[in-house]
């Protein structure tokens, strides 16, 4: 079954071409039961639900990762504002974990499984910006990657990307947690490079100002207002974690 998830989601998020596409979609799972679940309570809010406040029987959960190409990657680099092509980008790839989210409901319901999911973005609360569905948080349970300096999951295939997941009421084999911290800061190396980035100082190596980070998401949706409700900055995310684990200090020059 897991591998049926995996394929369903890579066959769904690489079919676009050109500036649509996707590098190969990461998929990993962890067991509903696992502890790590509840303390998402202290970790990011108390009103982080549970798999089994969003699927009662709940027995495992999904996540997926869905990479950023090199080409739009370098394009939001070289950019000095917010690319208005990592936009459209952060626009197109909600509406596409929607689309897989709601396509494996309907073909695993027909396998006898049922599944529940919440929506890719704005699953937090207006005023303290604390997430009831960190998807980040759950990616990391389901073994997708760790924590880096700039508060995003850098994953094996980097953290310029978007991440969905799903709830799932059959058992399903757990991805281990990677054993390594992917991040160079986390590793004890010079790095910081997301903290030079970021435009705005809402980032540094003492935390991040999430209410900083979000004006600046908010002014970048005004800019592009044509586009539809882009609350993006994402220039924390070009660094050398972008696209891979990032190897070593020579990383955060390129
Ligand atoms: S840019 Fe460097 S310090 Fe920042 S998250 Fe990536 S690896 Fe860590
Ligand atoms: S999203 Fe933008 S403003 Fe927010 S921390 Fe990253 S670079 Fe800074």
């Amino acid at each position: 079954m897991h591998n049926y998830i995996r394929d369903l989601i890579t066959r769904l998020a690489t079919k676009n071409a050109g500036r649509s596409a996707y590098r190969t979609p990461l998929v990993g799972f962890a067991q509903a039961d696992n502890p790590g679940f509840a303390r998402l309570k202290e970790v990011v809010g108390p009103g982080h639900l549970l798999p089994q406040d969003l699927l009662p029987g709940a027995r495992s959960v999904a996540a997926f990762f869905l990479p950023f190409t090199r080409d739009l990657t370098s394009i939001h680099r070289r950019n000095p504002y917010p690319s208005r092509e990592w936009a459209a980008a952060y626009i197109q790839t909600n509406e596409l974990i929607s689309s897989i989210c709601r396509t494996l409901v309907e073909e695993l319901g027909k396998r006898g499984v049922r599944a529940a999911w919440q929506k890719p973005t704005h699953n937090f609360h207006a005023k303290t910006l604390t997430s009831f569905w960190s998807h980040k948080h759950v990616a990391y349970l389901c073994g997708l990657g760790t924590f880096g300096l700039h508060h995003m999951l850098i994953t094996k295939a980097g953290c310029a990307g978007r991440l969905g997941s799903l709830v799932l009421d059959v058992p399903l084999p757990a991805t281990p947690v990677p054993a390594e911290e992917y991040c160079l800061h986390r590793r004890g190396q010079n790095c910081a490079a997301c903290v030079r980035l970021c435009p705005t100082g809402a980032l540094n190596t003492n935390g991040l100002d999430r209410h900083r980070c979000y004006r600046q998401l908010l002014e970048v949706n005004d800019f592009y207002h044509d586009l539809g409700f882009c609350d993006i900055c994402g220039k924390c995310a070009v660094g050398p974690c972008a696209l891979a684990v990032p190897k070593g200090p020579d990383d955060c020059h390129r």
